[in-house]
């Protein structure tokens, strides 16, 4: 309609309702009133629906206040319950927690068909010690020994606490006495070589050892015993000793018999038992899949898959780990070589099997059969491994092409003069210090001098077992350069692994 028409119109409408409103006033005033009301009733809803979005946002605001709250309340209560598992001084587990953890353990170690120690530790003199230097002295001698337990700690099985006083614990996995009593050695070499000390001064302390080897559907609370009974008997002899008390049923020995016997087996005739998995690492800063290693599972037909922690110390044991770590290698090559990324693949190596006089020989061939290329093989030896025997065998490697990795870093008496030589590229912290170093300042500061010295000597560093963000932030923080962890990506096979995407070649 053009715009000159528009007052036309009005006049014409205004003029037309007057004279019908004036003929006829009745509908008009009942259409009206219609009107009116329907407005006010409009009006009433729309101030209604106002108020109920009003109070919608405030429900809204208070909900989320309250999950604040609740996540608030969350994390103190994880906190306090953290605290409630710790010893306050050394930061280790106290008795609850190192009970409870225990019986999770056993109940673990029957499953999967391995053996577990416990180890009772007591300071002789110390009550001394605490009467003379006073007790703050006394503190710094707890938190030495808290320290060096931690420093013999090998895999996730470990745990220590400290129950009281000079009493601490600590569990480990071992099949035999020989292999427990290496533990107990161990600790004797490390409270010898790094003494106790206060403000610089050597305090001599003896070392009471208490052993004894879990028995099938025996618990916490009596294995924690047998322990301490076998303390008093170490305290019975003089200088640093340890004593092991055993009970007279061990049925498990069968069990590791046939364990022992079944592997023997399936290398010879069901190495398809053998599986490889694939875990990779991650740079700190890219958010991409790295180089993978390749952990072994048996896929057993009757009691599932069994990780390596329960069968790799009884090849080692037995010498059954230089075919099974042959077997893995070989395995992890075919699979390296069949991925569309040419990434780098890390395998274990046992020390049992650098003994052997011609390992050089046997890798070479295994390469060479399989077609991967020695640039692509990362060997993860472990700290003894590094040692003037060995050197003969570890250059032919590098110059090979073969990348050393150390593995379990900082658990061991590594020879730093070795890590000079240029014969390793990687060091992978181990998993123990990446648990601790979150709460420990020391443990940390350990993980910070491990980085120096790494980047110094132009080496990768890779932390393992890394499981929560607030480890990767620290990481992070103190500039590690890959992080391997359930947190990124658990072990898994070939298959899926190669189907990861993102994968690129760094490290
Ligand atoms: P490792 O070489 O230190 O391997 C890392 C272990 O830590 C693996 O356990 C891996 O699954 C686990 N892991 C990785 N990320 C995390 C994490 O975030 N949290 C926790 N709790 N654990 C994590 P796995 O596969 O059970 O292997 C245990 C050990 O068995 C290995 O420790 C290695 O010493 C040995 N092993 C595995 N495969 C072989 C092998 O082919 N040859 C030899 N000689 N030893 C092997
Ligand atoms: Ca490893
Ligand atoms: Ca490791």
């Amino acid at each position: 309609m053009s715009i000159w028409l528009w007052p036309v119109f009005t006049v014409s409408l205004g003029i037309t309702f007057s004279t019908t409103l004036y003929f006829y006033p009745l509908p008009w005033l009942i259409l009206l009133t219609g009107i009116v009301v329907s407005v006010g009733l409009f009006i009433v809803l729309w101030r209604y629906q106002q108020q109920l979005n009003h109070l919608n946002e405030y429900v809204d605001e208070q909900t989320e206040s309250l999950q604040q709250h609740i996540n608030a309340l969350e994390h103190a209560n994880q906190e306090l319950e953290r605290q409630n598992d710790r010893d306050y001084l050394t930061g280790l587990y106290n008795r609850r927690a190192f009970t409870k953890r225990l019986d999770i353990t056993l109940a673990k170690s029957r499953r999967l068909s391995f053996r577990l120690a416990v180890l009772f530790l007591d300071l002789t003199g110390f009550k001394h010690i605490n009467n003379t230097l006073g007790y703050a002295a006394g503190d710094v001698l707890l938190q030495q020994t808290g320290q060096h337990l931690q420093a013999v700690c090998q895999d996730d099985i470990d745990q220590i606490a400290r129950l009281g006083g000079d009493k601490f614990v600590m569990l480990f996995r071992a099949n035999t006495d020989e292999s427990a009593i290496w533990r107990a050695n161990a600790l004797f070499d490390l409270f010898t070589h790094t003494p106790l000390q206060v403000e610089e001064r050597v305090v001599p302390l003896k070392l009471s050892l208490g052993i004894t080897l879990a028995n099938t559907n025996e618990n916490a609370e009596t294995l924690i015993k047998r322990a301490e009974i076998a303390v008093l008997q170490a305290k019975q002899k003089s200088g640093n000793a340890y004593a092991i008390v055993q009970d007279s049923e061990k049925p498990q020995d069968t069990d590791r018999l046939a364990l022992e016997n079944e592997l023997q087996q399936v290398l010879e005739e069901h190495p398809e038992q053998i599986r490889v998995f694939f875990q990779p690492k991650r740079h700190i800063h890219k958010d991409i899949f790295g180089n993978p290693e390749t952990l072994v599972r048996w896929a057993h037909p009757q009691r599932g898959f069994i990780s390596p922690g329960a069968f790799i110390p009884l090849a080692e044991e037995t010498g059954l780990i230089v075919k099974l770590g042959e077997l893995v290698l070989q395995k992890a090559c075919e699979e390296a070589v069949a991925w569309n990324n040419p990434l780098h693949v890390a395998v274990n190596f046992s020390p049992r099997q650098f003994m052997e006089p011609d390992i050089v020989e046997r890798v070479a061939t295994i390469l060479q059969e399989t077609g991967l290329p020695p640039q692509r093989l990362i060997m993860e030896i472990t700290e003894s491994m590094v040692m003037p025997e060995s050197n003969d065998k570890l250059e032919q490697f590098v110059e090979m092409g073969i990348q050393l990795s150390i593995d379990d870093f900082g658990t061991g008496y590594s020879n730093l003069k070795s890590l000079q030589k240029s014969l390793i590229s990687e060091l992978k912290i181990d998993r123990s210090f990446v648990l601790d170093m979150v709460h420990n300042p020391q443990a940390l500061a350990l993980v910070e001098g491990i980085l120096c010295l790494a980047h110094k000597l132009k080496l990768r560093v890779v932390a393992e077992g890394v499981e929560n963000i607030e480890q990767v932030s620290l990481l992070r923080k103190i500039k590690c350069d890959y992080i391997q962890g359930f947190i990124f990506c658990k072990p898994m096979p070939s298959e899926r692994f190669a189907r990861l995407k993102f994968v690129n070649r760094a490290g």
